[in-house]
């Protein structure tokens, strides 16, 4: 989608810290990391945000857990424990607006988030 921050990221016209590429995904270091471990996972594909998943994205939600399970042990986290979030809209907190999943781990997180 043109003008999408993301989909630059996926298309490589933006530079990313890449973690690891698979099938439907893109996982990259977040530029500004809120713990040790913030990782986003990013669907190649534009999708705006949860509020528009289908039960077609099933794959491609099935992936996206599949990756965060692989980062979280590559990354050290494991067993220590980590949160996934995807914030969505405005009172969500979103401010990309190109589905992602954060990885947060390497700290106690706290509850209820901000
Ligand atoms: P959200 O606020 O949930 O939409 O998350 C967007 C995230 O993208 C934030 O944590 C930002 O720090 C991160 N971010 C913004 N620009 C970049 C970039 N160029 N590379 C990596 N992460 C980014
Ligand atoms: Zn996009």
């Amino acid at each position: 989608m043109a003008g999408c921050l993301f989909c630059g990221i996926v298309a490589g016209e933006i530079d990313a810290d890449i973690v690891r590429t698979g099938e439907l995904t893109v996982a990259i270091r977040d530029i500004n990391p809120q713990a040790p471990v913030h990782v986003l996972i990013i669907p190649k594909e534009h999708v705006t945000n949860a509020a528009e998943l289908t039960p077609a994205h099933a794959p491609l939600m099935v992936e996206i857990v599949a990756v965060a399970q692989w980062l979280a042990a590559s990354e050290g986290v494991g067993d220590s424990g980590y949160r996934l979030v995807s914030n969505v809209g405005a009172d969500g907190g979103q401010t990309v607006d190109h589905l992602h999943v954060h990885l947060l781990g390497g700290r106690q997180m706290t509850w209820p988030p901000g």
